[in-house]
């Protein structure tokens, strides 16, 4: 694990010292953070690198993780695909699930601390337990909440409204509360082994291991398996690509384990990709981060063909890597890419098949792209940046109706 000295080679000292003033605020205080899986997907990678260095600003930080069956795991993701907008089945037992898991959980998980964030609506009814303790609550929302399913919403609405503040990662996501809002963008560590350098050795040996041929053009989607995530029309895209240039698809993702629904994709994937030997599906187990890493590397253009999205880290990653990423013009990829500056934006299949040719035949135009994409990313969409967010919110919240000086 890194220390924050660490950082200053890759965003300079200024900004390492900067976090270190500011720490001088919020020494000592307890936070607690609670989500819903420890493995799989944006949240938990954020989480698993942001509280070991608030600790090493002498924040108490701490994270927890929510239990719940298949039955609960299946209700909120329904929840949360009815949030992003997307048409879901519901009925009052779905609801009745979740209240019940809400209610183990509010007799099981101890909570403690001066300011509690909890993570997406998972766990969001731990509000429940606001009497009991004197601690600010935070809800932080990392799904776009603009277009929300109504039922699910105003389900929701009572708890989030008990709620102290709320988080969100962009202004357009959120709606309007009775709750002080803060906007918080999400962040990834680059010495973490999913963003460091890697010797080109080293990411030809991975594309090997997985049968990769390292001297094809690589068109690559890294994504759970998830319809959200339009893996059927990455390879519908890629197949129109393929007419034009010799290259290869890699679709790799791995399971989250409160994502029920990924087997299901995962399968009808390898069905439509079975046939097309330049089609390689990789499904492969939460925690391979130096794998994810050389896949990016070893990648020519980084597709990223979400019909929604929260923030989209695995865009972060890539514009990190300065690599030409195609993504769609949906949730937090239009905060990461500006069209034809910092990457390609599509809204369709075929606009996909265009973008990922123009930059296969265009090596210095994809070129261009990425470094201009590192660059984003590098101002604005780095950890450092984001513990300082955090250390503000938390200043910002014991210091209610204060002045608060910095
Ligand atoms: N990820 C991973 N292995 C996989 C698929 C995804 O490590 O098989 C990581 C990916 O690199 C990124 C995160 O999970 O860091 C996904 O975050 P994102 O915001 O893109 O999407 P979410 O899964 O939260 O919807």
């Amino acid at each position: 694990m890194h220390a924050l000295k660490d950082y200053e080679s890759v965003v300079g000292a200024e900004i390492v010292e900067e976090l270190r003033l500011l720490s001088e605020k919020t020494k000592g205080l307890k936070v607690q953070n609670v989500n819903s899986t420890a493995v799989g997907g944006g949240v938990a990678e954020i989480l698993n690198r942001m509280v070991p260095l608030l600790r090493e600003l002498e924040v108490d930080a701490r994270w927890d993780v929510i239990k719940g069956g298949e039955k609960f795991f299946k209700v909120t993701k329904k929840f949360h695909n009815a949030l992003h907008g997307k048409a879901e089945e519901i009925g009052p037992n779905d609801f009745s699930v979740f209240l019940e898991t809400s209610e183990m959980n509010n007799r099981s998980l101890e909570l403690a601390g001066d300011i509690l964030v909890i993570h997406d609506p998972q766990p969001i009814a731990l509000i429940q337990q606001k009497n009991k303790l004197n601690a600010k609550w935070i809800w932080r929302c990392h799904i776009d909440v603009s277009q929300p399913d109504e039922r699910v919403w105003n389900f929701l609405r009572p708890f989030m409204d008990r709620y102290d503040g709320s988080v969100f990662s962009a202004p357009s996501f959120s709606q309007e509360l009775p709750i002080r809002q803060f906007l918080i963008s999400p962040s990834i560590d680059p010495l973490s082994d999913k963003n460091k350098e890697l010797s080109e050795e080293t990411v030809r040996g991975i594309l090997e291991k997985f049968q990769i041929d390292p001297e094809k053009p690589l068109v690559t989607q890294v994504s759970r398996f998830d319809y959200l995530k339009d893996p059927l029309g990455v390879i519908e895209a890629f197949e129109r690509v393929q007419k034009n240039v010799d290259c290869q698809l890699v679709l790799v993702g791995g399971e989250a384990s409160d994502d029920p629904e990924s087997v299901e994709v995962l399968a009808r994937v390898r069905e439509r990709a079975a046939g097309n030997p330049d089609v390689h599906v990789l499904a492969i187990p939460s925690g391979s981060d130096l794998e994810i890493n050389a896949l990016q590397r070893g990648s020519t253009v980084i597709v990223q063909k979400s019909i929604r999205e929260g923030f989209g880290l695995t865009v972060t990653e890539a514009l990190w890597k300065a690599k030409p990423v195609v993504a769609s013009a949906v949730g937090g990829i239009t905060l990461q890419i500006s069209h034809k500056y910092s990457g390609l934006l599509c809204r369709s299949v075929e606009g996909a098949a265009y973008a990922i040719k123009q930059v296969l035949q265009n090596p210095e135009y994809g070129k261009r792209l990425g470094e201009n994409g590192r660059e984003q990313v590098r101002q604005n969409f780095l950890l450092t940046r984001h513990l300082r967010d955090y250390l503000l919110l938390f200043l910002a919240l014991s210091h209610e109706g204060d002045i608060v000086r910095f």
